[in-house]
């Protein structure tokens, strides 16, 4: 008798085991198949977020931005998730950040960690990330019609914009691609989440890992602007033919 409950149990058990791991094999399976890229290691900080570092030192882990988000865009990085555990980030691929004018997120932080400067100057001077265009996935390189990414920017014809490109060889074929202006591009991932192929063509990565910085004698001096930096340089000045000069970095060899 005793055995037989046993083995009841048994096949309890191993009926529900089944039925677990089959329920898990395939949540993981959509996870991979249309979404494969929030599994990666990439994840975004919200609007507000100066830099990784003065971020993740400032930030006490409350959970009041998230709490603040009106679309469920945040939420509080697990064990799952590459980023420190309990500090907020999101994955535009699933929700992006819609930029609300008011910036609740940034407004409710009581520490400085999302700086409150971006609430004065405006969704313009957000900084979460850029985007970057895969051509070898883009379809629009395929010569399809598809704008998903550019109409879904909120800084449309600026932060993305269709650059024509002609076909030289046969001259019959022409494309509208789209291009993004790093000058423009916040990095609300609007465009991502819009993305119609299987895995996003179109990505956003965070500006920590995205952007560089350059010398400041860098100046492009045709641009409205920069050409009041060259001013006071004395463009007439006469190099001496004899020595060699390191120009791109103002010392000599
Ligand atoms: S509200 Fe500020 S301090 Fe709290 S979790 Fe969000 S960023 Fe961190
Ligand atoms: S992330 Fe995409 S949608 Fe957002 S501003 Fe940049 S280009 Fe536009």
């Amino acid at each position: 008798m005793r055995r037989k409950f046993l083995v009841s149990v048994a096949k309890l058990v191993a009926i529900f085991a089944g039925i677990f791991s089959f329920l898990y094999l395939k949540k993981d399976e959509n996870v991979s198949s249309s979404k494969k890229r929030l599994t990666t290691s990439f994840y975004l900080r919200p609007p507000g977020v100066l830099n990784e570092k003065h971020f993740l030192s400032s930030c006490i882990r409350c959970g009041a931005c998230v709490k603040a988000c009106p679309y469920n865009t945040l939420k509080l990085a697990s064990f799952n998730d590459n980023a420190s555990n309990g500090t907020p980030i999101f994955y535009a691929s699933k929700i992006p950040c819609y930029l609300c004018d008011t910036l609740p997120c940034i407004a409710k932080c009581p520490s400085d960690a999302l700086s409150k400067d971006i609430l004065k100057q405006g969704i313009k001077s957000v900084n979460i990330g850029r985007a970057i265009v895969d051509e070898s996935s883009c379809v629009a390189h395929f010569g399809i019609q598809c704008d998903a990414c550019y109409r879904a920017c909120p800084f449309l014809d600026k932060a993305i914009y269709l650059e024509y490109k002609r076909n030289e060889r046969t001259n019959k074929h022409a494309m509208l691609v789209p291009k993004v202006n790093y000058d423009y591009c916040v990095g609300c991932g609007m465009c991502e989440r819009a993305c119609i192929t299987k895995i996003p063509a179109i990505s956003v990565l965070p500006s920590d890992f995205i952007l560089g910085q350059r010398n400041d004698n860098y100046v492009k001096g045709w641009v409205e602007g920069d050409d009041s930096i060259l001013k006071d340089v004395n463009t007439n000045k006469k190099l001496d033919k004899n020595k060699a000069m390191d120009y791109l970095n103002g010392a000599e060899f």
